[in-house]
This record gives structure tokens, C-alpha cells and sequence, in this order.
């Protein structure tokens, strides 16, 4: 599989309380490495002649810093570490010739940084904040996503003047390449008008003889209004539309077997939305009564199609914003439920409905990847 590495560069804008903590990190980091640098200087003039010696001596390490400033526990240990490993990598590179001695670092610098690294998930974005450790969520400007399915594995913070950077550095798998460990994958998007679009443009709505069956329900139901309660014509009329009632509930439960079964049998993994009505309602105007016994029905007949013939059907998580996402560029903006196309400032132009289907298609492949591999697998 192949794997790309990038670094993304973004404006942070820190609270005046993680403006503080972000600079007594520069301090520390800066403190420990010219003390570091400083052992290794030292012995470097005592045992230059002298390789072996230079080689066996026990140098200092974060650890032993850290318990002579105890202030030092209050920033992230991993950047103290990174600044650690910096020097002694800054040191091979010196003694195999391909770079100048390591100099000090000097608080005057208008340009201060530190390295952290991610352990545990502990450096996200999370809508428009950066998770950063010690710092909690930091506000971001996110000009451009990172792409589908990235990980960050480390995050390097810079100020420059009075303004703050954040560069990522991100791994990440080109998701064609995952597309291919399945014949056939797809996402789908409930809608208010049918049932669901898929991430190819497919909708599927009900049938005719189906719709033609509400209608007559409905007219049925007039006729109803109209009897004298508890007379022999309004009971007849009600037995009428109890049977009525029966028909269309088989006529939906068959269409709904029908389009699981067409869909179990054609892809290999299928995504669909975790099903909270409530929450359809508002980013769908779904109307609740309607909608909730047919998606209910139709997921759980997916589910065990699905398991019956051993193909995966992901659910993707509640939150996941699959209507705001633009499914080329991967911004979030917000859509208005009345607007059918999606607009991104990106340029993209699409139906909204078809938009959301394929964000759910990608977001299902990420998380199929995650479940079978772990959450490291994109980061090969
Ligand atoms: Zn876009």
C-alpha cells in the first residue's frame, strides 16, 4: 500500500490562557535542549580525542532535567522528549558531516517552536479546534481539510512575531487503493422523497402501486370522516381501511426486502447513516411518523441480509456531518434544507442528497479500514 506524508500548515488562534502555556513550552523546550547541548558540548571538549569515551558517557537525559525543574512536568513531556531526540539526531547528523555543530537556542529568536507527538488519538481536529495535549482544544483556521482518512502523527507549533502556527504532519492512505480491497463498496443517503440516494446517483423510491395504495388510503379515510360514528356503514368503512392499512404494509415490507436483498447482493460493503430520527428531522425535514417505520425497517433487514451473506454493512457514526461535508474538497458548510444542490466554495456543484451518499460511502470505507487493521492501519 502506498502512503503519503505531508506537512499542512495552519493559523491557530490561542486563548490568552494557551498563549501562556504555548510560550512556557518554548521556554522549557528551549531550556532543556541547551542544557543538553551544552552536557554534549562540554564532553565533546573533554573526550574529542577520544571516541570510546565519548560514546560511554551516561548523558543526561529528560527525565533527570525534568526532576532538577519541577515547572518543567507543567508543559507536554512529549515535546521535552522531542527536543531530546532533535539534539541527538542534530549530533549524528554533525559527527557523519552532513550539518553544522547545533547551536543554543535563544529566547530572543522571534521565532519559537515545539514538536509534539500524537499517542492515543491525542492530537485531533475537532470541527474548527485542534486537540493539542496540555492545551486542550485550540481554535483553527482550517483553509483547506486534511484529506480523507488522515492521521496526524505529530504537530509542530510555531510562533512567528505575535503569530501562531500549527504544522501538521499527516499520514495518509490514497483511498483508491483501499476501494480495491473490495469488488464493490457503496454509501447511501435517506432521503424525504424515497427512500435512498446512493453514492453513485442511484435513487430508489417506492413503486408505483405503492403510492397509488397512499392515495387510496387516503380517500378512504374521507370517505370515513363522513360516516355517522357506530353506524353499520362507518364499521364497514373502517374494516375497510384496517385491511387497507395490512396491504400497504405488506406492499412497503416487500419493496423494502426487495431493495436490501438487490443491495446485499450487489456490493461487498454498504454504509449507511446511524438511524436518529430526531436528527433527520432537522437536517432533513423528514416527518417523523412516516419515515421512522420504513428506515427502520430497511436497516434491519440490511443488517442481517448483510450478515447472512457475510458482506459488512457500516454504520456510520451519529455525528458525522455527511449533508455540511463537501465531498470534493472536504470543507463543512452549512446547507439550508431547502436548497437541493450542495455549494462549496471549492467550486464543487452537486445534489445535496448525492453529496452526503458519497461522504457516507468514503467515511464507511475509513471506518471498515479502522475496525479491520485498527486505527494505525491508514498510517502504514
Ligand atoms: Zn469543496
Amino acid at each position: 500500500m502506498s502512503e503519503t506524508i505531508k506537512g499542512y500548515v495552519y493559523r491557530l488562534n490561542p486563548t490568552t490562557q494557551q498563549i501562556n502555556l504555548i510560550n512556557q513550552t518554548f521556554g522549557c523546550v528551549r531550556k532543556m535542549w541547551n542544557i543538553l547541548l551544552f552536557e554534549r558540548k562540554s564532553i565533546y571538549e573533554l573526550y574529542g580525542k577520544y571516541p570510546e569515551l565519548l560514546k560511554s558517557h551516561d548523558y543526561l537525559n529528560p527525565k533527570t532535567i525534568k526532576e532538577q525543574f519541577p515547572y518543567m512536568y507543567d508543559v507536554d513531556s512529549q515535546s521535552l522528549t522531542t527536543a531530546w531526540l532533535h539534539l541527538k539526531q542534530a549530533y549524528s547528523n554533525f559527527f557523519n558531516k552532513s550539518h553544522n555543530e547545533p547551536q543554543y537556542k535563544s529566547r530572543h529568536n522571534p521565532v519559537q517552536s515545539y514538536t509534539t507527538h500524537t499517542t492515543n488519538d491525542n492530537i485531533r481536529i475537532e470541527g474548527t479546534y485542534l486537540k493539542l495535549p496540555k492545551l486542550g482544544p485550540v481554535k483553527i483556521k482550517l483553509h483547506r481539510a486534511l484529506p480523507h482518512g488522515s492521521i496526524i502523527k505529530a504537530a509542530t507549533i510555531k510562533r512567528d512575531g505575535k503569530r501562531y502556527y500549527v504544522s501538521l504532519r499527516v499520514e495518509y492512505e490514497h483511498l483508491s487503493q483501499l476501494e480495491k480491497t473490495f469488488e464493490k463498496a457503496i454509501g447511501l443517503d435517506y432521503t424525504l422523497q424515497g427512500l435512498y440516494m446512493d453514492s453513485e446517483g442511484n435513487k430508489a423510491d417506492y413503486p408505483n402501486y405503492y403510492k397509488k395504495s397512499l392515495k387510496k388510503l387516503a380517500r378512504e379515510q374521507r370517505i370515513l370522516s363522513k360516516r355517522v360514528k357506530g353506524s353499520a356503514n362507518y364499521l364497514k368503512q373502517k374494516e375497510k381501511l384496517a385491511s387497507l392499512h395490512l396491504h400497504i404494509k405488506n406492499q412497503r415490507k416487500d419493496f423494502l426486502h426487495k431493495a436490501s436483498r438487490y443491495l446485499v447482493n450487489t456490493y461487498d460493503l454498504i454504509s449507511i447513516e446511524t438511524l436518529d430520527l430526531t436528527e433527520m428531522a432537522k437536517t432533513k425535514h423528514f416527518r417523523k411518523s412516516i419515515s421512522d417505520t420504513s428506515f427502520g425497517t430497511f436497516t434491519r433487514y440490511l443488517e442481517y441480509k448483510a450478515k447472512d451473506e457475510g458482506k459488512t454493512l457500516i454504520k456510520i457514526e451519529k455525528y458525522y456531518p455527511s449533508t455540511k461535508t463537501c465531498s470534493q474538497c472536504g470543507r463543512e458548510q452549512d446547507i439550508l434544507l431547502s436548497e437541493r444542490t450542495y455549494h462549496c466554495i471549492c467550486g464543487h456543484e452537486m445534489d445535496r442528497d448525492l453529496n452526503a451518499a458519497i461522504n457516507i460511502g468514503v467515511q464507511g470505507l475509513i471506518q471498515y479500514v479502522k475496525n479491520a487493521y485498527g486505527t494505525d492501519a491508514l498510517a502504514w
